[in-house]
């Protein structure tokens, strides 16, 4: 199957409530320009250097998401351009945003990373944590960021019930901010669910899947 073959397909698969990122980390250019052949302009990229230079050379209405994990120093380098970052994890790193937002005269999208996985590896906050950040004063004072979502990843593992679970925690979490908003947090987007559990992710409610693998067949 050709990558368009695969994008038409699993896009045709989606119901309006659910978006897809093509995961392009570690594809060449001329892959990417595929994509985007096919008509798809949403790309997913999980490091910072990778996605500026690819942000560099190809067409300026591609939306361009963060996924993996976001040093403080590195938030600068995608300031200007990014429309989502999936990894935010701590009260520090949301404030560098909104420093560099501020700079760069936007408003950056963030989601919180919510740990979900019972693996040592993965990152982001606890339940406790994420509450704690999204209730805290200091994140009153940030008025260039939004939080409009939680993204967490599940255990790697073929037991399609224990993946269910942590996604419908991830998912009852979320329900509990359905009244709460204010003017930088109010929540829209759940992005949970990759090539290999994304039909598992969008049973409990996810909005945005990342889906890299089965689009362009297995990384080297
Ligand atoms: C690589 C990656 C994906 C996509 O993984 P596939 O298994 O190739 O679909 C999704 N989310 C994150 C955070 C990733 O780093």
């Amino acid at each position: 199957m050709s990558i368009a073959n695969n994008i038409h397909k699993i896009k045709s698969s989606l119901t309006p409530q659910v978006t897809l990122i093509a995961v392009t980390k570690t594809h060449p250019i001329n892959k990417l320009q595929e994509v985007y052949d096919a008509g798809h302009k949403i790309f997913g990229e999980n490091k910072v250097q990778e996605l500026v230079d690819k942000y560099a050379v190809l067409p300026k209405d591609i939306e361009w998401h963060l996924i993996g994990h976001l040093q403080s120093n590195k938030v600068k380098y995608i300031a200007p351009f990014v429309s989502l970052i999936h990894s935010v994890d701590s009260l520090k790193l949301l404030q560098e945003i909104d420093k560099q937002a501020e700079k760069n005269n936007r408003i950056i999208n963030c989601l919180l990373q919510i740990y979900i996985a019972k693996e040592e590896t993965k990152f982001g906050l606890s339940f406790e944590e994420a509450e704690q950040l999204i209730h805290c004063k200091e994140l009153e004072v940030l008025k260039n960021i939004k939080i409009n979502g939680f993204m967490g990843m599940a255990t790697n593992t073929k037991n399609n019930e224990q993946i269910s679970n942590e996604f419908k925690s991830l998912k009852a979490f979320y329900d509990q901010f359905s009244n709460f908003s204010t003017f930088n947090f109010q929540l829209s987007n759940l992005s949970m669910g990759m090539s290999s559990d994304y039909q598992l992710a969008i049973e409990q409610g996810s909005t945005l899947i990342r889906v890299g693998s089965s689009i362009f067949g297995q990384r080297s």
